[in-house]
């Protein structure tokens, strides 16, 4: 068991796959977060370039969920995970939840695979048993910052004595296994950053790759998952970069080839500054209940980086996926304008509201939400209607960036029948009595509310017949209607309203 068979094992020594590769037909990706708390905007950017690369090559989008820091978890988290992907559009095709024919998608329920591969390396002696204690590592560290050095372990039990270990062993003293760096790194090209070359031994110690607990670290779990899930290409954060150098000397002492690897730059506020996960603005449940539609995070996601030919406002997954070319991924980091979230989503609105497959679903949920805050007060039920919910979203796309925003104060008039006295439209015009009965005149006498156009040239005649002026009548109008003072324009809510309410509304304000 000690000794070890063989040195070197036969990973020929050609670096990693050089390009999107062809000779390996199905593309597989992964998506790896650890459930130690909830999707955020960076890890959503992960998921969703995974998705885009493996649907634009009709390949597979793995979810496998890094469960192995235990101390960390939160309950929770992995089902939210999985439901915030599925929110977004991006479902995985593959994971705990949807089976597949790699599983199991949770680290914790693959020990076996990881304690066969460090056996593995302990067997070629690319691997060792390590039994400092805690103390001494800890030493290790005070040391190495006393001295103004980057604290890394020294190797030390690279160099006992087979009987040595064997007899700790025997005496169950506690141990972990590390790998055994090499010396000399060797360059591989990543699709995003090129060449790259990272000596990780000069800088570092020997890795952890089995704990004491019998856990694997992030690092032999994620290769070995690699390889047993036959992933081609890793596209993840560039904070992995330099990692890769490792997992490939892994890859290589287990004689497997490595995937692809694309990192990708970082996702950061428009200024520069780390998108921070105590503001808690960033987690992807937030936008959800702020009635973002997922759409438009994706586009908002998209735009702030690169992978694209250009960076059109309006793109929906189908387009995403069409457009994205890994080629177009720069190296610069993705600035994310937060702010522009209202702006990407009134666009996003509007696209719902114009296609008749998402209208639908768009109608039934803004009747569902009118129901819900206006319930009782609904004076009249035609308000639920499908062609009354239809015009009203017509009407004011382009103009509303969520659906929200109709249930609000400003557009209660479109729900409930606003209460207004007589003397409260005196108050505006003198006239008000004799416009209000005038423009019950006009609308009964149909035709008129035909479209904003039409309106506001009949009212306009009315004003001159009138002896008021034209700004008068209007705020009448729009106080009768709607008990407001600002809002859009009043041929557009005599549109929405339709003839009959609006002849009903100015008749209530007429009473006295
Ligand atoms: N569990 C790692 C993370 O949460 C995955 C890194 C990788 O994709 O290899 O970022």
């Amino acid at each position: 068991m000690f000794g070890c068979v063989l040195r070197r094992v036969c990973w020929k020594r050609s670096g990693a796959r050089r390009s999107v590769c062809t000779t390996q037909p199905e593309v597989r990706v992964r998506f790896a977060p650890s459930p130690t708390g909830f999707l955020h905007l960076g890890g959503l950017r992960t998921a969703l370039y995974n998705a885009l690369f493996a649907k634009q090559r009709r390949g597979a989008f793995i979810l496998r969920l890094e469960d192995t820091d235990r101390a960390r978890l939160v309950p929770g988290a992995a089902d939210a995970i999985e439901d915030m992907l599925e929110w977004a559009g991006i479902p995985p095709d593959e994971s705990s939840r949807r089976g597949g024919h790699y599983g199991p998608y949770v680290q914790s329920e693959r020990l076996q695979l990881y304690s066969q591969a460090a056996s593995s390396l302990l067997h070629t002696c690319h691997a060792y048993y390590c039994f400092c204690t805690n103390q001494r590592l800890e030493l290790l560290k005070r040391e190495a910052q006393r001295s103004g050095h980057v604290p890394r372990y020294d190797n030390r039990c690279r160099h006992l004595r087979p009987e040595q270990v064997q007899e700790k062993l025997a005496l169950g003293v506690p141990r972990v296994v590390r790998f055994r760096l090499d010396s000399g790194a060797e360059p591989f090209q990543d699709l995003v950053f090129g060449w790259t070359r990272h000596e990780v031994a000069a800088v570092e110690g020997d890795p952890v790759l089995l704990k004491a607990d019998g856990f694997p670290t992030y690092h032999l779990a994620s290769v070995v998952d690699d390889h047993h899930m036959r992933i081609s290409h890793v596209l993840r954060g560039s904070e992995w970069l330099i990692s890769t150098a490792k997992h490939l000397q892994l890859f290589r002492a287990l004689g497997w080839t490595p995937p692809a690897y694309a990192h990708l730059p970082l996702l950061l506020n428009r200024d520069g500054s780390k998108l921070s996960k105590r503001q808690g603005d960033i987690f992807i449940q937030r936008f959800r209940e702020q009635d973002v539609l997922p759409e438009s995070l994706l586009d908002l996601i998209t735009h702030a980086g690169s992978g694209f030919n250009n960076n059109r406002i309006g793109r929906r997954l189908d387009e995403l996926i069409e457009e994205f070319n890994i080629s177009k991924i720069t190296t610069h980091s993705a600035l994310l304008d937060l702010d522009k979230v209202h702006e990407f989503n009134r666009v996003h609105l509007q696209r719902r509201i114009e296609d008749p497959h998402t209208r639908v679903e768009l109608m039934e949920e803004l009747r569902q939400r009118v129901l819900h805050t206006h319930g009782s007060d609904i004076s009249d039920h035609a308000v639920l209607e499908p062609h009354y919910i239809q015009r009203v979203l017509q009407l004011r796309k382009g103009h509303i960036s969520c659906l929200q925003e109709l249930l609000g104060h400003s557009y209660s008039y479109l729900w409930v029948r606003p209460l207004v006295s007589l003397q409260q439209l005196k108050d505006v015009s003198a006239e008000a009595a004799d416009i209000a009965a005038a423009v019950i005149q006009l609308v009964g006498a149909g035709g008129s509310v035909s479209s904003t156009e039409r309106l506001n040239r009949e009212l306009k005649l009315l004003t001159s017949r009138l002896n008021t002026t034209h700004s008068s009548l209007m705020r009448v109008l729009r106080l009768a209607l709607s008990a407001q003072q600002k809002g859009p324009s009043v041929a557009e809510m005599m549109l929405s309203l339709g003839e009959q309410e609006v002849c009903v509304r100015l008749q209530r304000a007429l009473e006295p």
